[in-house]
């Protein structure tokens, strides 16, 4: 079965000045063990479409289906097979970070030994075990998005939905977000990333969506897009596939 199928997803927001068209009729697939980049500038819909993904937003039309469930209609069977990194952690402050973990763990169902060993596993591998005991309240931004990192891979999920997975961290803690998501691909499990980072996507992605205005400018292999529209690297690709769709460049500049 194919994990991920979005199919003609859209989702309008209300504005001052009519709808604000977030996603505007996207559709892609995603097969297993494969890691999919999502593509944009700042406001491109990435977030909208990832969050309809992840059953937090209620899509105003089409639909995503994930494990053959409509997420709209069926949102607890697909949080039970997924990891979802948003950019705003929303970790509890009073916890520490071992007893997030452990507490993640328990929720989705691991018995408190195993809960205990993937939350020291994960600790220990993004340098957060001597912080382990401090209140999450305490910590600096970069080590609460680690911990979210951590949150989101410690039941093990099959999916995993990652909004920036990069943003906020530092060079080698980037790293090795990068090696545990490839590993995680390696391993099996489908990834979803958004980013406006084309090196991070020509990195990691095995395919990317160039997503524009809530449109799908293009989706394919870096390499094939590269051919395709002959740019250089990935953010030339990007210039390009908007405006062979014939899209406006005007608010794409924030695209590194
Ligand atoms: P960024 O890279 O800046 O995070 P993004 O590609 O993730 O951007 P989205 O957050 O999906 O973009 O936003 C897409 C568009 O929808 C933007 O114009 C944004 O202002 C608008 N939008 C998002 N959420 C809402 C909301 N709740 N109400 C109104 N407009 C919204």
């Amino acid at each position: 079965m194919t994990p991920i199928e979005v199919e003609e997803l859209g989702k309008y927001f209300p504005g001052k000045e009519g709808p604000v068209r977030a996603v505007d009729g996207l559709s892609f697939s995603v097969d297993s063990g494969e890691i999919f980049g999502l593509l944009g500038a700042n406001g491109a819909g990435k977030t909208t479409t990832l969050r309809i993904m992840a059953g937090l937003l209620t899509p105003s039309f089409g639909r995503a289906v994930i494990y053959g469930y409509d997420v709209a209609a069926r949102p607890e069977e697909v949080r039970a097979r997924l990891g979802f990194l948003a950019t705003e952690t929303g970790l509890y402050e009073r916890l520490t970070p071992w007893e997030t973990l452990s507490f993640f763990a328990r929720i989705f169902g691991l018995s408190v030994q195993e809960g205990a060993q993937r939350a020291e596993a994960l600790l220990r591998r993004l340098g957060l075990w001597p912080l382990r005991n401090r209140r999450v309240g305490t910590l600096s931004v970069g080590e609460r998005q680690k911990l979210s990192f951590a949150r989101c891979l410690v039941h093990d999920p099959p999916l995993l939905i990652l909004d920036e997975p990069t943003a906020g961290l530092d060079v080698f803690v980037a790293r090795t977000a990068v090696e545990l998501i490839l590993e995680a691909a390696r391993g099996g499990k489908t990834v979803v990333l958004s980013t406006h980072d084309m090196h991070l996507a020509e990195r990691l992605c095995e395919r990317v969506g160039i997503i524009h205005r809530g449109k799908l400018a293009a989706v394919d292999t870096p390499e094939q897009l590269r051919d395709e529209l002959g740019g250089e690297d990935l953010g030339e690709v990007f210039f390009r596939a908007v405006e062979r769709e014939g899209l406006s460049l005007d608010d794409a500049n924030s695209v590194r």
